[in-house]
């Protein structure tokens, strides 16, 4: 009898072993988390924009900062996070936070999470919107990385987005940048703008090359419903935008940015060589993010996704009446999580290596995606390269056809 329960007690510290081993293992096996705090307040609202923002007021901010910490130091959705090495301030317009406030939150993560000593730690920068002593200040937090949302260098495009900027502050923030320190600056450009013409697309690139900013980030207009842009091309005030143009200037800005010693690393990315954004790869290779904020989006890095309450004043009341502010959480099946593989890791211009799909999911790609990989190979999309599945430039133009097949 004393034997039997001394023998069922040992296999079960057996099998507690076993299961804690597997779980460090797991935990170890797991690539480090990122933050994203989403800032969701700009100066005035810009034609095409369709994120969660609203008007910025110093004493909404300030609110808003507060339950940004609350919900940060009271966050306990994953019961053991992993370090970051990433923390990300997204909007909106950031750059409106003052620096103690930014100071405020930075605290507030540092003191939440295990932050690794190199953390890449960027915020988005809108022209104008910020001066050359809060960004030293900015930089002095630790803050190393800047985004800054160029979007084109032409005054009347700027103009007609409803941008609260022109070109001349775009150069004069940048220069702002460099002398604060900053030594890897991301600019966002707009192709496809309505009127937009190759010549001044062309005059776009002289000017965002002649600045040689680390790191590009390059989107196709998307009129988005509801906005006002949608509007003025649907009462004929503003051109429809031009689509085969649009694919040509994409096609432009990647020759260009080869040309000048640029990496072209994921659809819309460039950099020069080791800059890429460590923020945004991870959205792109399975690794957790955990988002604060309303709107904010957060993943675990295996199987769970939950999103955060998107109007700012909802969200703000959820947090001081101590709810939690997630209001939509997904289980991904595996089904789902291969899918993810597949078109979130496309995305990366690097491919996506066979051996390592059917090393995580014990699968082999090329047999359970097999007629739809025929079928973009044939039309020039995909293309394999040893181990690697990977967009053509054709393919990473049409990657929404591509991606829908697997989703
Ligand atoms: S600055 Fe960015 S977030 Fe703000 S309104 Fe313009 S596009 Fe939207």
């Amino acid at each position: 009898m004393f034997d039997d329960s001394a023998r069922r007690l040992k296999n079960l510290c057996n099998l507690r072993n076993l299961r804690i081993a597997l779980i460090n293992l797991r935990i170890a096996n797991m690539k480090p988390a990122g933050i994203y705090i989403h800032i969701p307040f700009c100066r005035s609202r810009c034609s095409y924009c369709d994120f969660a923002t609203g008007m910025y007021s110093a004493e909404a901010a300030e609110r808003y900062v507060l339950a940004l910490v609350t919900e940060i130091e009271s966050w306990r959705v994953v019961d053991t996070p992993q370090t970051v090495d990433t923390i990300y301030f997204g909007g909106g317009t950031p750059s409106l936070l003052s620096s103690g406030q930014l100071e405020t939150l930075l605290n507030a993560v540092y003191k939440r999470f295990t932050v690794a000593s190199n953390a890449e730690v960027t915020t988005e920068i809108n022209p104008g919107s910020v001066t050359k002593e809060t960004l030293a200040a900015f930089r002095s937090l630790g803050v190393n990385r800047a985004s800054f949302g160029a979007q084109t260098f032409d005054d009347n495009e700027l103009a007609r987005l409803g941008r609260c900027h022109s070109a001349e502050d775009t150069r004069r923030t940048f220069h702002h940048l460099r002398d604060a320190g900053f030594r890897n600056v991301s600019f966002d450009l707009i192709a496809g703008l309505p009127g937009q013409t190759m010549a001044g697309w062309r005059r776009n690139l002289d000017e965002a090359f002649a600045l040689a900013p680390e790191h590009l980030s390059f989107y196709l207009l998307e009129v988005h419903q509801g906005t006002p842009l949608a509007n003025h091309i649907r009462t004929g005030l503003q051109p429809r935008p031009d689509e085969d143009l649009a694919a040509d200037m994409y096609e432009a800005m990647l020759d260009r940015a080869a040309a000048a010693g640029y990496e072209h690393y994921e659809i819309s990315n460039l950099c020069l060589p080791g800059l890429e954004s460590r923020h945004n790869t991870k959205y792109w290779t399975a690794a957790p993010y955990y988002g604060f904020g309303c709107s904010a989006h957060s993943y675990d890095g295996e199987s769970r996704r939950w999103a955060n309450e998107r109007d700012v004043l909802r969200y703000m009341e959820m947090i001081a009446s101590g709810c939690t502010p997630i209001v939509d959480e997904t289980r991904l099946s595996e089904v789902d999580r291969r899918a993810e593989a597949v078109f979130l890791g496309l995305r990366m211009m690097q491919g996506l290596s066979f051996a390592e799909f059917s090393r995580v999911f014990g699968a082999d790609l090329r047999e359970q995606y097999q007629q739809d990989l025929t079928r973009f190979r044939e039309a020039g999309l995909i293309e394999c390269s040893g181990d690697l599945l990977k967009l053509t430039r054709a393919g990473a133009l049409l990657s929404n056809e591509v991606f829908a097949a697997f989703v």
